[in-house]
């Protein structure tokens, strides 16, 4: 059966909050991912911005449509986290809440539509092509896979699983590439072997997406 799951604004701080929850949790390894093929320091980018995204929409949030608390996330990650994914994560999410304006609901095209602006800014930013060993090799695919669902007649909810489980298999799928991007690329044939840490977030923030939505719906 089709589900006419809608977003509201209730699914973008459940979303927050539980990507904030897997991010702490997941600290040690996404900094152990880092070790490996940059300089260690992505679990605690991640977990100092999204403590902070869940804190900023704890407190002024109210009343703001999901546009703006997307919006509102990404100022939050571009001015707490230092590292590259500051802006690579901040740019997107506002792009996201900017493409969603000031609507108090809405469906699933519009989430791949807000998704494919986030992608946008991650491209506009960082210039990394899929194949670059990036977060762009799980987001690409997530969108695809969200989109492709939702064109089968899949429920929103079901679309957001998909998209889930396709960012995660294109966060494994970063192990044999050689990075191209980024200060994994200084070590050129030596990235080769490890997963990618900004595409395992990328995977661990899309399936909080897919567990919100499913929290949400109505
Ligand atoms: P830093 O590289 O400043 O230490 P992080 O460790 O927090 O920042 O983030 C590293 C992650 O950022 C990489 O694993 C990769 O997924 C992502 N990344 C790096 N450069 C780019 C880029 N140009 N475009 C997209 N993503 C990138
Ligand atoms: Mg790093």
């Amino acid at each position: 059966m089709i589900t006419n799951s809608v977003v509201r604004a209730e699914t973008i701080t459940i979303w927050m909050a539980e990507a904030e929850g897997d991010i702490r949790a997941q600290s040690d390894y996404l900094t152990q991912l880092d070790a490996a093929i940059g300089d260690g320091d992505h679990g605690t980018n991640m977990r100092r911005g999204f403590d902070a995204v869940g804190q900023a929409l704890a407190g002024q949030a109210d009343g703001l449509p999901p546009g703006r608390l997307l919006i509102l996330a990404g100022k939050t990650l571009v001015s707490t986290v230092g590292g590259a994914s500051g802006p690579l994560w901040g740019s997107p999410l506002r792009r996201a809440g900017r493409a969603l304006g000031d609507a108090d609901t809405f469906g699933g095209d519009q989430l791949a539509l807000a998704l494919d602006a986030a992608i946008a800014g991650v491209i506009e930013l960082g210039a990394a092509q899929p194949g670059d060993k990036t977060m762009i090799d799980a987001l690409t695919p997530a969108v695809q896979a969200l989109r492709d669902a939702l064109t089968a007649g899949k429920s929103l909810e079901e679309a957001v699983r998909a998209a889930a489980d396709a960012a995660r298999t294109g966060a494994e799928a970063t192990v044999p590439m050689r990075a191209r991007k980024g200060r994994a690329s200084y070590l050129g044939e030596r990235s080769i072997g490890h997963q990618d840490p900004g595409a395992t977030s990328a995977a661990i923030i899309m399936a909080a997406m897919s567990r919100a939505v499913a929290e949400t719906r109505e």
